[in-house]
């Protein structure tokens, strides 16, 4: 199979990197298709199963962790499984695309480390910890204590950002996606 590129971008929760993700895929001449990847928590909002993530029961998650499924899986939150299925990948390069990522920290790293060719692992960062709680508390699709659950990992992920290739500041949406595109479009050239 031909290998695509493969774009890794990941922040801590409320980052704004959904935001600049959705807006890379609507730009044709990236050839990008998302990586949806697999979750255990509930759909938010006007989250779509098999869109948005392939959402499966714990149980089921686990089965995939044991047949060996996933190229990378993490625990980001208690019990809330999200992992990147092999099949998702091999979808996405079948169709002589490449795939774009939407995962945390730790997933971004490690497919960095398992195809070191063919990623650009970037990390979007957001202003302040206390605008992602602003942010995070303005988008009130969860409990203060879920909220609270998140900025407390913002800080672990935050410590990361040097691993990563490079580091996009997300303080003004529009430079941020203008940046992002510019450096997706000199990457999938190469
Ligand atoms: P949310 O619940 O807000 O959709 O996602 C929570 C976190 O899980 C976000 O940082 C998101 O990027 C991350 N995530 C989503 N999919 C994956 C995945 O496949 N693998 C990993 N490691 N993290 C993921």
């Amino acid at each position: 199979m031909n290998k695509g590129k493969l774009l890794v971008f990941s922040a801590p929760s409320g980052s704004g990197k959904t935001t600049i993700v959705r807006h890379l895929l609507a730009q044709p001449e990236l050839n990008l298709e998302f990586s949806i990847s697999a979750a255990t928590r509930e759909p938010r909002g006007q989250e779509i199963d098999g869109k948005d993530y392939y959402f499966m029961s714990i149980d089921d998650f686990k089965k995939h962790i044991k047949a060996e499924d996933f190229i990378e899986w993490e625990e980001v939150y208690r019990d809330n499984f999200y992992g990147t299925l092999k099949s998702e990948v091999e979808r996405i390069w079948a169709q002589g695309k490449n795939v774009i990522f939407d995962i945390d920290v730790a997933g971004g790293l490690r497919i960095k480390k398992k195809f070191p060719d063919e990623t650009l692992a970037v990390f979007v960062k957001p202003p302040s910890v206390d605008e992602l709680k602003r942010r995070l508390k303005e988008r009130s699709t969860e409990s203060d204590d879920k909220i609270n659950m998140r900025i407390a990992k913002a800080h672990v992920e935050l410590a990361t950002a040097p691993q990563f290739d490079v580091i996009i500041k997300n303080y003004d949406l529009d430079v941020a996606k203008q940046e992002a595109y510019e450096l997706v479009k000199e990457f999938i050239k190469k």
